[in-house]
C-alpha cells in the first residue's frame, strides 16, 4: 500500500502542458496539477483534464494529498 497507484503520478509529479488558449490563441502553460489557468491575454479559464485516480481510487486522498484531493474533488461535472 506504499505503492501509490499510477492514476496518482501526475499529481504527485507534475508535468507542463502547453494548451492554446480556445478564444485567442494565446499559448497556455499548465501543470498537470493545477486545476485551472486563466489566458494571460484574454483571461479565458481553461480547465485541466486532471488525469488522477481521483474518481475510482478508495485511496485517492492519500494519493494525491489531502488538500490537492480537495481542490480537485471540487471540479465542475
Ligand atoms: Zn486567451
Ligand atoms: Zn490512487
Amino acid at each position: 500500500m506504499l505503492d501509490h497507484c499510477p492514476g496518482a503520478a501526475s499529481v504527485r509529479t507534475p508535468t507542463l502542458t502547453i494548451k492554446k488558449c480556445p478564444q485567442c490563441g494565446e499559448e497556455i502553460e499548465i501543470f498537470s496539477n493545477e486545476l485551472k489557468v486563466s489566458c494571460e491575454k484574454c483571461g479565458f479559464v481553461i480547465y485541466n483534464d486532471i488525469q488522477s485516480c481521483i474518481q475510482w481510487c478508495k485511496y485517492a486522498r492519500e494519493c494525491v494529498g489531502e488538500e490537492v484531493y480537495r481542490t480537485l474533488t471540487e471540479l465542475p461535472k
